[in-house]
């Protein structure tokens, strides 16, 4: 789709003038007015700003058809240049989705938001004390999300504030994520840093060799400076890809050098490949108190797997998670992803219907988004996924299982190139929630990450300000400079919490 726009100069607003016609668009090309020759839509903004910021489109397609909207709100006072931008870039989104929304009949039930943490917005206006009917309107004037959304993120919010009351006075407490960058084979829609384990044991022990040192100086850290850690949450890669010997020396070292550990409120470790759990790893974890764990499906139709590249099978998956029950692990995860390759409601289904005789204690339900780094991006044509209506219906079958299951939501974030433009919800049953997942997600606290393509998040405990900060994401260049690396995250440590402590 070729849309040409007239009135918007300004290289600011190209990026989500693209991100919201990506929205409606498979594939869309926005061009200005000099170069519109064949475009099939004609947008016409006129902007104006004084007290108040007025924006309207105009919208004409090849057969004549128009449709217009307007945005009208008074500006607040002392407002920055940037401040000021702000403004005007969320009135052209609004009437831009709102033209594109009359003009195609499809609804977006996100409205303008494309950003990954809708929650966050929620969670702000209710720590600021706005009564949340207020709250609730503003949501659905500003930024055009459906009731049905809404009504979503409230409840994500409610359970959050449940299983984490102090949830809002967390930010003097940190959560450490520890990346482990190995898998048996890599996914066809995988991006993250996932390198196939055979073959590298060298890399794999230097690397393990660089992880452990993270976790001792930045344990020693934590312990000087009588900070505590909330959540600890291992995954990568796949964690269980190591040896049952390197993981009990890896909890060992955790045990040793972080602060506190028995109060922690929560250790994760991702087994999410079934081909890497085994009775020996299982008691290791067992042996370190860990009990939640993830053991990830996405599917349970053997073909699906196949054509993903996940190189286990439906049986071992169903397997392996009995032998992690029968071993006690009693706080299990598993994940789906809707619209994988070739898959459509019936196929959902069937992973649903397997998914019940197997309860686990929480279920993120993920929607395929093509990222622009992996095999499935770069090879598009050859897999074949369902469209918007299917997706969004398998979408509806999923939250109907789960209310019916007794499962709730408990977090949400979005993605970009998202099939249908949904989202990726996590459910548990209840009390069952991963509090890591709630912590990341809303940003309330820094979390450290350590180990290969860790990304750290450093959240001012004042003013809420993020930085972030990434470890690299291939095991050489992590094992040539991880000392750098972790001096830097305990500088910017130390300028965040020592300085405002005293
Ligand atoms: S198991 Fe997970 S981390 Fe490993 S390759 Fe597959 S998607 Fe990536």
């Amino acid at each position: 789709m070729k849309l040409m726009i007239k009135g918007l100069e300004d290289e600011r607003f190209h990026r989500p003038l693209r991100l919201i016609a990506n929205l409606f668009f498979e594939e869309s090309d926005i061009v200005m007015e000099n170069e519109a020759k064949d475009a099939e839509v004609h947008i016409a903004f006129e902007l104006s700003m004084d007290t108040s910021v007025h924006v309207s489109a105009k919208l004409q397609d090849l057969n004549g058809v128009n449709h217009s909207a307007q945005y009208e709100r008074t500006l607040g006072a002392d407002l920055t240049e940037k401040e000021e931008f702000k403004q005007l870039k969320h009135a052209v989104s609004y009437v831009y989705l709102t033209v594109l929304q009359d003009w195609t009949g499809v609804r977006q039930k996100w409205g303008i938001l494309t950003g990954i943490r809708p929650t966050k917005l929620l969670h702000r206006h209710m720590q600021n004390g706005y009564p949340l009917p207020a709250a609730h309107q503003q949501l659905k004037e500003d930024y055009l999300i459906t009731d049905e959304k809404i009504e979503l993120m409230q409840r994500i919010v409610d359970r959050q504030l449940a299983v984490v009351p102090d949830l809002y006075d967390l930010q003097k407490e940190v959560s450490i994520y520890i990346g482990i960058p190995f898998c048996p084979t890599k996914c066809a829609y995988c991006t993250f840093p996932a390198y196939a384990i055979n073959g590298r044991q060298g890399s794999v022990d230097s690397f393990l060799g660089g992880l452990h040192f993270e976790i001792r100086k930045i344990g020693e850290w934590l312990k000087e400076n009588n900070v505590k850690i909330t959540t600890v949450y291992y995954g990568g890669g796949t964690p269980t890809s190591i040896s049952a010997e390197e993981m009990d020396m890896l909890y060992e070292e955790m045990y040793t050098s972080f602060p506190d550990v028995e109060n922690i409120r929560e250790i994760t470790v991702e087994a999410g490949r079934p081909d890497t759990i085994t009775p020996a790893k299982l008691d290791i974890l067992k042996k370190w108190n860990i009990d939640r764990i993830s053991i990830n499906p996405q599917s349970y139709t053997q073909e699906t797997l196949k054509a993903i590249g996940r190189h286990h099978t439906v049986e071992e998956t169903i397997e392996k998670f009995h032998l992690a029950r029968n071993m006690g692990m009693n706080n299990i995860n598993m994940d789906l992803i809707i619209g994988l390759p070739g898959e459509g409601l019936k196929e959902f289904a069937h992973s649903l219907d397997e998914t019940e005789k197997l309860m686990p204690e929480s279920l993120t339900v993920h929607t395929l988004s093509f990222k622009r780094a992996s095999e499935m991006t770069r090879n598009k044509a050859k897999y074949k996924v369902a469209e918007r209506d299917e997706v969004e219906k398998m979408m509806e079958m999923a939250e109907k299982w789960t209310v019916e299951k007794g499962y709730e939501p408990y977090y949400l974030y979005r993605q970009k190139n998202i099939l249908g433009n949904l989202e990726n919800v996590g459910y548990a049953l209840p009390d069952q929630e991963s509090i890591y997942n709630i912590m990341i997600m809303e940003e309330l606290q820094t979390i450290i990450g350590i180990g290969c393509g860790a990304a750290s998040k450093f959240i001012d405990p004042q003013s809420g300000k993020i930085t972030h900060f990434a470890n690299p994401k291939d095991p050489k260049t992590y094992n040539d400079s991880f000392e750098a690396y972790t001096q830097e995250k305990i500088d910017i440590l130390n300028d965040l919490f020592l300085q405002k402590q005293e």
